[in-house]
């Protein structure tokens, strides 16, 4: 087991993983910038290092600063929570040549899971659903067009380097067709200097729902059942629930061993997520995550599996603590996104938390790395707490969820908890009853 892990993260998360490090009796480094040297996670870390002034490339995204934080310290492990270098194959690569262990997946798979292109193609031989589309890049509008006839209208345009919603155009009909793909290939190249795309089925009215999985890295994959997380704006997830209020017991063991076959097919290590967009009973794959989501925690609620005491345990050796069978759901989860930012328009509200009280009881807990005068720095995600709340059914769930929010007291900033407070007495939500485009539809008709 590691002696000593650096937290390469900062905010909610880095707590959420050093809470799991000294439970397992393993000692903390918290790594931050300028701009957090009062933050909770510097507090409560056995010790830290400052890695530079607040922009996250010159902090938060230094791999050398980071590495030279590993051997100061002494930490023979770096878990890079989620964002940051999380996904970051060259870093997973640096820190092995340095003797230290990344908690997380190889640099291999980091990189084909990071290539939509490539991915896609890993999924569909290893025996996932995927939407069907052209195989791989589309060179020229004539391809385009034969692979759009074939497929059917509308498509979508997506960029093999893509990421964060970016470089994706619909096309509704053979006319858009043209423009669609030279925006796409334009704005991929801007963006993430590869200008490589592809074409696949435009989905009209799907839910997202992906699969938690680990792998064990010596050829065994678990699943850990499903998260609902069709309530997203542009592309953000705003409210997740597991189980997906639109599966049965039938189709999430069905598309959960798929899952599990295929990461342990891959060789895959560590915590994984695959992402599908869900249509008429039918799972289409999207894209794989190689690291610990926001959400994480839903799954935690039901199944009672400590997520992070996993991937701590599958990167040092000693494999996964379950297996398949050992794996139970019990009951609901729901978690809601608290970020410091207006309800209606989203704009970021940094400043000074004058007051923050946290619900409590039975099935609530609060993940958060603010406190009473605590004061956000304009310069990283607006995330500032994740509400999550387990029932023995839906309906216990939301009711406790209710309660909950109306416990929540954040003063001094403007909060996304009175979007919250609609959301729960809202008749579709409370009948699961919504897809991706629910929430943007939604707040359209509220302006
Ligand atoms: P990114 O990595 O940029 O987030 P994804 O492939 O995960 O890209 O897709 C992001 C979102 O775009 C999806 O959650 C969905 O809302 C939409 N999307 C992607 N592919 C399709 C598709 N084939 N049909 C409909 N919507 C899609």
């Amino acid at each position: 087991m590691f002696q000593k892990i650096l937290i390469a993260n900062r905010g909610e998360i880095a707590l959420r993983v050093l809470r799991a490090a000294k439970e397992l009796g393993i000692q903390t480094v918290a790594v931050h910038s300028t701009a957090d040297a009062d933050a909770m996670h510097v507090r409560l870390a056995d010790e830290s290092v400052c890695i530079g002034p607040p922009p996250s490339r010159d902090s938060y995204l230094n791999i050398h600063q980071i590495v030279a934080a590993c051997e100061i310290t002494g930490a023979d492990a770096v878990h890079p929570g989620y964002g940051f270098l999380s996904e970051n194959a060259k870093f997973a690569d640096i820190l092995a040549a340095h003797n230290i262990t990344f908690i997380g997946p190889s640099g291999d798979h980091i990189r084909i899971m990071g290539d939509k292109i490539e991915a896609k193609r890993t999924a569909k031989r290893l025996g996932i659903p995927v939407v069907p589309g052209s195989e791989g890049a589309v060179s020229d509008e004539k391809e385009a067009k034969r692979v759009a006839a074939e497929i059917g209208y509308p498509v979508i345009i997506k960029a093999s380097a893509g990421g964060g919603g970016r470089g994706m155009k619909v096309a509704l009909t053979e006319a858009d067709l043209e423009i669609a793909l030279q925006t796409a290939r334009t704005e991929a190249g801007a963006a993430f200097g590869d200008d490589a795309v592809y074409i696949e089925k435009y989905l009209q009215k799907p839910r997202h729902i992906e699969v938690q999985i680990f792998g064990d890295g010596a050829g065994k994959g678990v699943h850990l059942g499903e998260r609902d997380c069709s309530l997203q704006r542009r592309h953000q997830k705003v409210w997740e629930e597991a189980n997906s209020p639109a599966l049965n017991a039938e189709e999430r063991s069905r598309i959960g061993e798929i899952c599990a076959n295929a990461v342990a097919n891959l060789g895959y290590s560590g915590a994984g997520t695959i992402e599908f967009l869900y249509e008429n009973g039918e799972f289409y794959f999207i894209e794989m995550n190689t690291r610990l989501q926001v959400e994480h925690t839903i799954t935690e609620a039901i199944t009672g599996i400590d997520l992070v005491h996993e991937q701590i345990r599958v990167a040092s050796g000693g494999g996964l603590s379950v297996t398949q069978n050992d794996i139970r759901f019990h009951g609901h989860a729901i978690e809601c996104r608290i970020n410091a930012e207006d309800p209606r328009t989203f704009v970021p509200s940094p400043g000074t938390i004058t007051h923050f009280h946290t619900p409590g009881g039975l099935g609530i807990r609060v993940d958060s790395g603010v406190y009473s005068g605590y004061r956000i720095p304009p310069y990283y995600d607006s995330l500032i707490g994740k509400l999550i709340v387990h029932g023995r059914n839906r309906v216990e769930c939301m009711m406790r969820l209710r309660r909950a929010l109306d416990e929540f007291v954040v003063d001094g900033i403007k909060t996304t908890l009175p979007l919250f407070r609609e959301l729960v007495g809202n008749p579709d939500i409370a009948n699961g009853d919504y897809d991706i485009h629910w929430l943007e539809k939604h707040l359209a008709k509220g302006e």
